[in-house]
C-alpha cells in the first residue's frame, strides 16, 4: 500500500479512536470514575536543517497541548496534564544541530538512545530509513557536550543490530557491553535502552534486565508492560500533518499494537489456508 494512503488510513481510525476516547473519558467521568493517566512516548530519528522550523512547531504545539516531562518521572504518578516524553533514537548528528537547540530554547527534556560502536560513523543501517542522506551519528566529543540537564543518553545496542535474529553471544554483547561502552564514554550511569528496529522476544527483554537496565524502549505505542520495564512509543517525524501530530500526542495511535496482531494472525491464516488449497 503506498505510504501515503497507509498515513491516511491510520490518521482516520486514529480520529475515530480518539473521539471514542472521549467518549469513554466524559462516561467515566459521569461515574465518578477516574480513569489512570499514562504518558506518551514519542520517537523521531531525524531532523533535517529544512525540517527545522516544523520541528520547532510540533515543539511548541507540544508545550500548548501537554507537558513534557523528564524520563526519571517515567511510571510515577502523573498530576501533569497529558504527559510527554521526547526521545531521539540512533544518536544522529542532526539531533545536535537541528532539533536540540529548538528544545533547549524551550526547555524540553529529551532521551536520546545511541549505538555505542557506531559513533562517528554513517552506519550502513540507516539505508534501512530511505531517508534522504545517509545520517552521521555523533562523536564521542559530541556526546559529551550535550547538555546532561535536558538530554539523557541511553543504549541502542552496540551496532543498531536485529537482535532477534543474531546469536546468543553477539546479542548479549549488543545489549551488556553497549551498556559498559557508553558509561566508559560518558562517565555516567546508562539505564536505558531502546531496541534496534523495535525488534525483541522474552529472552532479549530478560538479558536487557539482567545488563542492568532500569526501563526499555519499543517502536510501538503499547501500554507499559512487565511492571514498568518495557514502554511503547510512537514514532514521529517533522513531516507529520498537525492533527497527525497532535493525535500522536493525544495517544489515539494506541489501536496500532492491536492491529499489528491482527495483522500478524490475518498472515498465519491466510498460509495456513494457501496450505490447505495446494496440499
Ligand atoms: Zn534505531
Amino acid at each position: 500500500m503506498p505510504q501515503r494512503i497507509d498515513r491516511i488510513i491510520k490518521l482516520l481510525i486514529s480520529a475515530v479512536f480518539f473521539i471514542a476516547d472521549c467518549f469513554l473519558d466524559s462516561f467515566f467521568k459521569a461515574l465518578g470514575i477516574k480513569r489512570q493517566k499514562s504518558c506518551t512516548i514519542l520517537v523521531y530519528h531525524s531532523v533535517f536543517s529544512d525540517e527545522r522550523l516544523s520541528f520547532a512547531q510540533q515543539m511548541d504545539t507540544l508545550l500548548k497541548i501537554g507537558t513534557p516531562i523528564d524520563v526519571s518521572r517515567l511510571g510515577k504518578e502523573y498530576t501533569q496534564n497529558r504527559p510527554v516524553l521526547v526521545t531521539f533514537d540512533d544518536g544522529f548528528r542532526s539531533f545536535r544541530e537541528n532539533a536540540l537547540p529548538e528544545m533547549v530554547k524551550r526547555k524540553i527534556p529529551v532521551v536520546v538512545f545511541v549505538p555505542s560502536r557506531c559513533l562517528g560513523e554513517r552506519p550502513g543501517f540507516t539505508a534501512h530509513y530511505k531517508t534522504r542522506v545517509m545520517e552521521m551519528v555523533m562523536t564521542s566529543e559530541e556526546l559529551l557536550s550535550l547538555p546532561p540537564e535536558l538530554v539523557t543518553i541511553g543504549s541502542h545496542a552496540r551496532t543498531h543490530a536485529h537482535l532477534p535474529l543474531i546469536d546468543q553471544d553477539t546479542a548479549e554483547q549488543e545489549i551488556f557491553e553497549s551498556r559498559n561502552d557508553l558509561e566508559v564514554i560518558l562517565n555516567r550511569a546508562i539505564t536505558l535502552f531502546a531496541f534496534p528496529y523495535g525488534e525483541y522476544n522474552d529472552q532479549i527483554l530478560e538479558w536487557s534486565k539482567q545488563a542492568g537496565y532500569q526501563q526499555v524502549f519499543s517502536l510501538l505505542p503499547h501500554r507499559t508492560e512487565k511492571n514498568y520495564f518495557l514502554w511503547g512509543r510512537i514514532d514521529t517525524s517533522p513531516h507529520d500533518l498537525l492533527v497527525e501530530f497532535k493525535l500522536k500526542v493525544k495517544g489515539a495511535y494506541g489501536w496500532l499494537p492491536w492491529a499489528v496482531v491482527l495483522k500478524r494472525k490475518l498472515k498465519k491464516f491466510s498460509r495456513k489456508s494457501e496450505k490447505r488449497i495446494y496440499s
